[in-house]
């Protein structure tokens, strides 16, 4: 379709999930952003494209804030063309893409530059980029923020990449104070190095009970801690990235009590695959933090239905299949899911008495105030017009080959999901439609931030050609 198609249209659907819950309606869009929410026979407005989607749900678009690119530089494991179009078929209208992976990292404003360039012409979804902070570049997060970036990822044990390597609790504390300087917002892979390091290794093993005993529960815990005991002195914003430790989740509720201004996400690999559950062999399966038992699962749930836990995202982490070795120590960890995160935990939710309401406020809501995404993540008006539908009664079977990221490894082979993603919206053109990509209409993004308040609003950067 041409531009102009897209200037006017009205979605109806049977379960349309709005800030203030689910019901039939029709969604008017006009110049890509939502006009109305209207009642479910509401006529259409003169000149408007009408699509009605029956009984299916209407969500805002994903907002992933936690997708590894790796490109430039490991475009092998990964690109924005594959990731952004595993996004749209997903649901996903928003990623943002992590700093490390790529080479180079995105640490630098030249290296943001280089990621931006990069993107650009490939992608399918609105896209932002995190920062890094790196002992290397200490005094100079104040010119990344000022380049763009959406916040500063660290890691406080090794990454698994040599480029982008960890900071120690002085170069933590002194990332904090330059954070401080420009309420800069700080997101952490919290694992303790001592921790991890006093832990019996898995170095050659294929069992996957020995890579959990390698990554304990203790080494988040303790990381956790220390990051609430700064954030607590610094008053510096922080994100706990990809909890799996149930046992933080009192830490985290307590700082939060207190007034620390911390927030956490999990992924869908912890609410939906259990240690229990996972084969001699099977690296497809390992990451880190780890999956962990059926029973830390359950504890995981209870964190979001009471709020402890605001964001679920994918922490997409792929790479080549030559790397899934059949060792826990040496395989590369980190789990594919891109495409298959709204169905993974729709699924799990659903069977746990959850609605979409529940899936849309972890999966869109909560990422976008995350990043500050003022016009993401929500169905209402003024917002962008970005939508997933969702058909949740249908399931499949995942087929690894039949997913658009670039490697065919994933640790959802063989599951039958419920929950189909019928088509994707991005500013009102329609980017997919039953697992395919369609129009390429993705954007880059940057933080909009007004002198005042030091995060604000989000802008597109600049359109890219369809
Ligand atoms: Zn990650």
């Amino acid at each position: 379709m041409t531009g102009n198609d897209s200037a006017r249209l009205l979605l109806r659907a049977g379960r349309v999930v709005t800030p203030e819950g689910e019901r039939p309606a029709a969604v008017a869009v006009e110049d890509g952003r939502v006009t109305g929410v209207l009642p479910h026979d509401a006529p259409a407005p003169p000149g408007a494209r009408v699509v009605d989607y029956g009984d299916a749900a209407l969500l805002p678009g994903l907002v992933d804030t936690h997708v590894h690119v790796n490109d430039p530089g490991r475009t092998a494991w990964e690109g924005f063309a594959t990731a952004t179009r595993a996004a749209a078929a997903g649901g996903i209208t928003t990623l943002l893409d992590m700093p490390l992976n790529s080479v180079p990292p995105t640490t630098t404003p030249a290296n943001l530059e280089i990621k931006r360039d990069v993107a650009r012409p490939q992608v399918h979804t609105d896209t932002g980029f995190w920062g890094g902070a790196v002992p290397a570049n200490a005094g100079g997060l104040r010119a990344l923020h000022d380049a763009g970036v959406f916040g500063f990822k660290c890691f406080l044990s090794p990454s698994g990449v040599e480029e982008f390597p960890e900071l120690d609790a002085d170069g933590l504390a002194a990332a904090l104070a330059e954070l401080a300087a420009f309420d800069g917002l700080l997101i952490v892979h919290a694992e303790d190095p001592g921790q991890l390091a006093a832990a019996p290794p898995a170095d050659g093993s294929p069992r996957y009970a020995d890579f959990l005993a390698s990554r304990p529960e203790r080494a988040e815990t303790e990381a956790i801690a220390l990051l609430l005991r700064l954030a607590r002195e610094t008053g510096v914003r922080v994100h706990v990235l990809h909890l799996s430790a149930a046992g933080a989740l009192p830490l985290i509720a307590a700082a939060r009590a207190e007034g620390v201004r911390v927030t956490a996400e999990t992924c869908p690999h912890f609410l939906t695959l259990t240690a229990e559950e996972v084969p001699d062999g099977a690296t497809e399966f390992k990451c880190c933090p780890p999956i962990r038992e059926a029973a830390n699962q359950d504890l995981l749930w209870r964190g979001l239905a009471e709020g402890v836990i605001d964001c679920v995202v994918s922490d997409h982490s792929p790479c080549t299949a030559d790397l899934k070795v059949p060792d826990f120590g040496a395989a590369w960890g980190g789990i594919a899911s891109l495409q298959l995160g709204l169905p993974a935990v729709w699924t799990a939710a659903r069977a746990r008495g959850h609605g979409l309401a529940d899936v849309a406020r972890w999966m869109a809501t909560s990422p976008a105030r995350l990043a500050g995404l003022a016009r993401k993540g929500a169905i209402a008006p003024g917002m962008d017009a970005d939508f997933a539908v969702l058909d949740p009664e249908a399931s499949f079977t995942v087929d690894p080959a039949a997913l658009h990221h670039r490697n065919p490894v994933t640790a959802y082979a063989g599951r039958t999901l419920r929950g189909v993603v019928r088509a994707t919206w991005l500013r009102g053109r329609l980017i997919a439609a039953d697992g395919r990509a369609l129009e390429r209409a993705g954007t880059l993004l940057r933080p909009e931030r007004t002198p005042a308040a030091g995060l604000a609003r989000s802008a597109p950067e600049e359109r890219t050609p369809a």
